[in-house]
């Protein structure tokens, strides 16, 4: 038998786990729109408690609830202030502008971290010109920052001048655990200095399918308008509320895992000849690697990769990310080295025949 296909395309691959499939046959259900799905209310209820809010509201994608926060905090004709390499800014279509009529003031972090003194100034004056900013939105951790764990001081330094403003303040925390096992700092001290916050199931925690939007009781109820708007009222989702409740209560602190599983693969590729680390700094679950161009391009060389079973995302014309999560096993990693080693090798001394890559792809 051929060894196993080692995917370290993103942590939304990951399958449920037997465990996890039985509590999602075992939920109990009923019809959400109605608000009587027990499953849901209660993964609404943990979630909220976690965070240290009042209330929750469970949504199909992370891509919902960060557009369902956005449209809760800002009308149109008024404007966001969020890093320039943000899910929301960069991943989203522009669904601020397209769903809400909402305009978006980027600015250039440093592996997705941005400085207080970088957004001093950006509040536009009210004049019948400008568009009104409403809103600040983080990313914690940051994809594009090779999962970086935004600096803790940092972030409430940035919450407080918003709020001392008048503006709102949105986490992206589709990684949020990730973040809160890296920095030993808990989830509800992270979320208190956001007005609302986006969490992801279907990351690294493993679950199937969902997110969730936490904050204040009357915002998410609010919010529910926007979600049935959005198409996102579901009925009998239960089912899939369980995964990620099974999820919540049990993936949590193996995410830790996962994050000395990517610093032994980035350890792993760090004496490469032809590819380089974007940063040794491995926070958490993510490796992004610079190929060098005698390997050809980003997607050619994941391609020649693929071949020998590792599947690596190209997230752009150089430039590659690997992701640890539940279905990478650290013997999986010990066996990745190799593979990028050879393939590399092959490919610097001309013997790897190019080929075409998959597309990009940016979860
Ligand atoms: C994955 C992700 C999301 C949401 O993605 P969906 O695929 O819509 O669930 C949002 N923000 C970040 C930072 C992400 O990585």
């Amino acid at each position: 038998m051929p060894p196993a296909v080692i995917d370290l395309r993103s942590d939304t691959v990951t399958r449920p786990t037997a465990a996890m499939v039985e509590a999602m046959a075992k939920a109990p259900v009923g019809d959400d729109v109605f608000g009587e799905d027990p499953t849901i209310n209660r993964l609404q209820d943990c979630i909220a408690e976690r965070l240290g809010k009042e209330a929750a509201m469970y949504v199909p994608s992370g891509t919902m609830s960060n557009q369902i926060g956005v449209r809760l905090h800002c009308r149109p004709g008024e404007e966001l202030i969020c890093e320039a390499s943000c899910h929301v800014y960069v991943y989203e279509q522009g669904g601020y502008a397209q769903l809400s009529g909402v305009a978006a003031h980027p600015v250039e972090g440093r592996l997705g971290v941005v400085e207080l003194a970088q957004l001093e100034g950006l509040i536009r004056p009210e004049n019948d010109h400008l568009v009104r900013t409403r809103l600040v939105c983080l990313e914690n951790t940051h994809n594009r920052g090779c999962g970086r764990v935004l600096p803790y001081d940092g972030v409430v330094e940035i919450c407080q001048w918003a709020h001392d403003n008048g503006l709102r303040t949105h986490l992206d925390g589709a990684r949020l655990f990730n973040a809160v096992v890296a920095s030993g700092i808990a989830a509800d001290r992270w979320a208190q200095h956001f007005d609302t916050v986006s969490v992801c199931f279907s990351k690294g925690l493993g679950a199937p399918v969902g997110s969730a939007l936490v904050g204040p009781r009357d915002l998410i109820r609010e919010g529910q308008r926007h979600r049935k708007l959005f198409g996102g009222g579901m009925r009998q989702a239960g089912v899939i509320a369980a995964g990620a409740l099974y999820a919540l209560e049990n993936h949590v602190d193996r995410l830790a895992e996962d994050h000395a599983n990517a610093r032994q693969l980035a350890e792993a590729i760090q004496p490469l000849e032809g590819l380089r680390l974007v940063t040794d700094q491995i926070d958490t679950n993510m490796v992004m690697i610079e190929v060098d161009e005698r390997l050809g391009t980003a997607a050619e060389f994941s391609a020649l990769l693929a071949q020998q079973g590792l599947l690596i995302l190209s997230l752009g014309p150089t430039l590659l990310r690997a992701v640890t999560h539940l279905d990478v096993s650290s013997d999986d990693v010990a066996r990745a080295g190799p593979i990028l080693a050879e393939v590399a090798e092959r490919s610097l001394r001309g013997e790897a025949s190019r080929i075409e890559g998959p597309p990009s792809a940016y979860a």
